[in-house]
C-alpha cells in the first residue's frame, strides 16, 4: 500500500465544483486586486479567529514582517524567536533589520518553553515571536504575562495553526497581532501563495493594511515606505470556499492523530504531547526517534511518506552563519532536528491507510 506523507486530492475534490464556478465568475468580473472577495475573507477570517480585523497579505513571511514594521521594530531591536522553527519566523526579524534571538523549546510539545524566555531579554528586546508549530499553541498565558512584564509585543506565527484553540480562544488571537501562511501546504491554504495578520489593534490593521499596497491609504497618496504584499482577490475566493471547510478539515486530523497517539505502542517512537489547554489541529504530526534515519528509511520502502521538519536548525544554516551560534549550543532544536519525523496526515486518510501506517510503525 502507499501512503504519501500529505495528499490533497480528497479536499480538492470536495471542493472542485464550487472552486471552478468561482473561477468563472471572477474570471469574468475581471476584478484580480482588492475586491469584493478580499474584503469578505478580510471579514470572515477575522471573525473565525475572533479577531477584530483582518488584513490579507501577500504570503506568511510578509505577515510577520509586516506587524514588526508596523510596530516600528528594526535596526538595533532584538525579537526573540523559538530556535525550533520554520526559518521564515527569524527570518521576518532580520527583513526589518531586527536580531532574532533562539529560546529553546519544550522537548514533547515543540513549541518554545516559556521559562527560558527572560534569560535572553535584553533592554534591545522589543518582541516575542510565539510560533504554534505543528498546530498546537504556545503556553500564551505564560508568554503574555513575561511579555507585560518587560513591555514586549507579542506575535503569534500561526502559520500552522488556522483553527487551533488554547484555552478555547482560537489562534490568531491571543497576542498583541498574528501572522498567517496560506502557502498550499497549510491547514487553510490557497491556490498559490497568500497570508493575513490578525489584531485587534485598530490603528495597526490599517498601518498594515497600507503598509502592503506601496504604503498608501489611498490611491498615489503615501505616508509609508510601504512594500507591495497583497492577497490576490482570486486567491480571497477561494479561500473564502475553503474556510467555510477548515473546521471539518481539521476536525478529521484530529480523529486520525487520536488514533495515532492511541494505537502507536512502540517504544522507540516517542509521540507527540498535547497540552491540555490546547486543541491541536495537526498540521503536522510529528514523532522523535532515536534511529530516526532508519525508520525513514523503513516507512519509505514500505510505501509510507514522511517528511522532517526541520532537517537543520535555523542558527546552523548558512544564512545565519553571522550570528555565530555554535553547534550544540541550542541541544534541544539540534535533538529535534536528528530525530523528528513527520508522518503521513492529511483530511481524507481511509481508515485502512491509518492502520497501514500504526501497524507498519509498530512492527518497526
Ligand atoms: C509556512 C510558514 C511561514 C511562512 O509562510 P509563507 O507563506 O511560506 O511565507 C512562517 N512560519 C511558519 C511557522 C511556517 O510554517
Amino acid at each position: 500500500m502507499n501512503v504519501p506523507w500529505v495528499s490533497f486530492a480528497p479536499m480538492q475534490k470536495e471542493i472542485k465544483d464550487q472552486v471552478i464556478k468561482k473561477f468563472e465568475q471572477m474570471y469574468e468580473a475581471s476584478t484580480y486586486i482588492q475586491g469584493e472577495e478580499y474584503r469578505k475573507f478580510n471579514e470572515k477570517f477575522a471573525k473565525y479567529c475572533g479577531a477584530k480585523y483582518c488584513v490579507g497579505v501577500g504570503n506568511g513571511l510578509d505577515a510577520l514582517m509586516l506587524i514588526l514594521k508596523a510596530y516600528g521594530i528594526g535596526e538595533g531591536d532584538e525579537v526573540i524567536v523559538p530556535s525550533n522553527t520554520f526559518i521564515a519566523t527569524a527570518l521576518a526579524a532580520t527583513y526589518v533589520g531586527a536580531k532574532p534571538v533562539f529560546v529553546e523549546p519544550i522537548l514533547e510539545e515543540y513549541n518554545i518553553d516559556p521559562a527560558r524566555i527572560e534569560e535572553k531579554i535584553t533592554s534591545r528586546t522589543k518582541a516575542i515571536i510565539a510560533v504554534h508549530l505543528y498546530g498546537q499553541c504556545c503556553d500564551m498565558d505564560s508568554i503574555n504575562t513575561i511579555a507585560k512584564k518587560y513591555n514586549l509585543k507579542v506575535i503569534e506565527d500561526a502559520a500552522q495553526a488556522h483553527g487551533a484553540l488554547y484555552k478555547g480562544k482560537k489562534a490568531g488571537s491571543l497576542g498583541d497581532a498574528a501572522g498567517f501562511s496560506m502557502y498550499p501546504g497549510k491547514n487553510l491554504g490557497a491556490l498559490g501563495d497568500g497570508g493575513a495578520v490578525t489584531t485587534d489593534d485598530k490603528d495597526l490593521a490599517i498601518k498594515i493594511a497600507a503598509l502592503s499596497c506601496y504604503g498608501s491609504d489611498y490611491k498615489y497618496h503615501h505616508i509609508y515606505k510601504g512594500n507591495n504584499s497583497r492577497l490576490d482577490e482570486i486567491q480571497c475566493g477561494f479561500l473564502n470556499i475553503k474556510l467555510d471547510c477548515l473546521d471539518k478539515w481539521n476536525k478529521e486530523r484530529n480523529r486520525i492523530a487520536q488514533r495515532y497517539l492511541n494505537e502507536i505502542k512502540n517504544p522507540k517512537i516517542k509521540l507527540p504531547v498535547v497540552n491540555k489547554n490546547n486543541y491541536h489541529i495537526w498540521h503536522v504530526f510529528a514523532v522523535r526517534c532515536d534511529e530516526r534515519d532508519a525508520l525513514e528509511k523503513y516507512l519509505n520502502d514500505r510505501g509510507i511518506g514522511t517528511n522532517k521538519h526541520y532537517p537543520t536548525p535555523m542558527h546552523l544554516q548558512g544564512a545565519y552563519a553571522d550570528l555565530n551560534i555554535p553547534k550544540g549550543a541550542l541541544p534541544l532544536a539540534e535533538e529535534i532536528s536528528s530525530t523528528e519525523l513527520s508522518i503521513p496526515m492529511y483530511y481524507g486518510m481511509t481508515d485502512e491507510e491509518i492502520e497501514y501506517v500504526i501497524g507498519t510503525i509498530n512492527r518497526f
